[in-house]
């Protein structure tokens, strides 16, 4: 069999594309701000319903940036959770502040919000919970407990980017949320990321941060990096934009056969649906019981990839185990965390995935159980 990755890249037709480009051979615009980038910004804007989304290069460097506008003293505590990707506890250590680790919710891997308030001290600045798996937070409790203590709330969103609960968007919550649109999301700009958010002060902020600071011609208001997206980028998301509803509807029908394969399997834990929540399947992920299913998730890896079916480990370790944190945090202070980092598969899923293919790998999965 070919090798079946956990993930590949949606793009549009290459006619649609380079019809999207044409016109930059004539401006000769090819960043900074130019069409491309406003009708992104502009078409994000309707399809979120945010009040203001500023695009990015990435990402990673969306959430430094919003961590920088907030102005929040720096050195403040801001409570996250450790089950995530790289990029959100990095961003909190990048931008001056410390992060402090609640665990999650065994039910959906979300920040367990029964355990935030325990955390917060008088160097608490801001929570920062991520919708992992595209699975949504419980935003209302965030929100009660924020309103509170006096605290930000900032969203790693980046799995959940057209997802909406009680018919508001996934952006529409906290006091911004922080996008990705790298190659491997449900919408890609090839690299790429927005914020979104309400307050009006933050726009010239973030306008300036992603742009060295530069506020005018002969005026530098901040120490800011470069973190702008271009055109091509912007044209790409136009492009696949055009796409989302076809792309996730496509991805709904591999995660129903996903579960009418795997769901009710001894020793296998599958998210349940949300309550209130339009998913947008950006990840399957599969928790295994070793004595209840027969094969631990490293067997089962190795089993997939003997098969050239790469799942990942995702996300493993969680970010308190990362090298370069070695003493600094505990990772035993999260053991609903760590024990799910340590069980998690997510299988692979794409628009275009196949489900025979998702029958091939349901049925090596199976393989192993101790009876079926
Ligand atoms: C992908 C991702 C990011 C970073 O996004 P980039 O666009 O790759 O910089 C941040 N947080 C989470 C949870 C992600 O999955």
């Amino acid at each position: 069999m070919d090798e079946i990755l956990v993930t590949r890249s949606s793009m549009p037709s290459i006619e649609e594309y380079t019809d999207e480009i044409k016109e930059l051979w004539d401006s000769h615009w090819l960043t900074n701000m130019g069409v491309k980038h406003k009708q992104l910004q502009k078409e994000l804007e309707e399809l979120t319903g945010a009040e203001h989304v500023a695009l990015y290069c990435n990402g990673h460097l969306a959430l430094e940036n919003i961590l920088e506008a907030l102005q929040l003293p720096k050195g403040g505590e801001i409570i996250t959770s450790p089950f995530t990707f790289a990029s959100t506890t990095h961003a909190i250590i990048r931008c001056g502040f410390e992060p402090v680790f609640c665990d999650i919710d065994p039910v959906t891997f979300t920040i367990d919000t029964d355990k935030i308030e325990d955390l917060i001290t008088d160097r608490t600045v801001a929570i920062l919970p991520v919708h992992v798996y595209g699975n949504i937070c419980d935003v209302e409790k965030i929100d009660e407990i924020a309103k509170k203590h006096g605290l930000k709330v900032i969203y790693d969103a980046a799995h959940a980017f057209a997802v909406s609960y009680k018919g508001k968007n996934s952006a529409c919550f906290g006091d911004a949320s922080m996008f990705s649109f790298h190659a491997t999301k449900v919408f890609n700009t090839i690299e790429g990321g927005a914020v979104c958010y309400h307050d009006d002060s933050l726009e010239q902020r973030l306008k300036d941060l992603k742009n060295f600071g530069i506020h005018g011609p002969e005026e530098v208001a901040y120490v800011g990096g470069n973190a702008k997206m271009n055109e091509f980028c912007a044209a790409m998301g136009i492009c696949n934009l055009r796409h989302l509803d076809e792309e996730i509807e496509k991805r709904g029908h591999v995660v129903a056969r996903y579960k009418e394969l795997l769901g009710g399997v001894k020793g296998l834990y599958i998210c349940p649906e949300q309550k209130d929540v339009t998913p947008n399947h950006a990840y399957f992920p599969v928790v295994f019981d070793k004595e209840e299913f027969g094969a631990d998730r490293d067997e089962v890896f190795a089993k997939l990839e003997e098969n050239n079916i790469f799942a990942r480990k995702y996300f493993y370790p969680i970010t308190t185990a990362f090298d370069c944190y070695k003493g600094r945090f505990d990772p035993a202070e999260t053991p609903v965390a760590l024990d799910i980092s340590n069980r998690v598969l997510t299988l692979p899923i794409y628009a275009d995935l196949a489900l025979e293919t998702v029958d091939t790998i349901c049925e090596i999965i199976l393989s192993l159980a101790k009876r079926r």
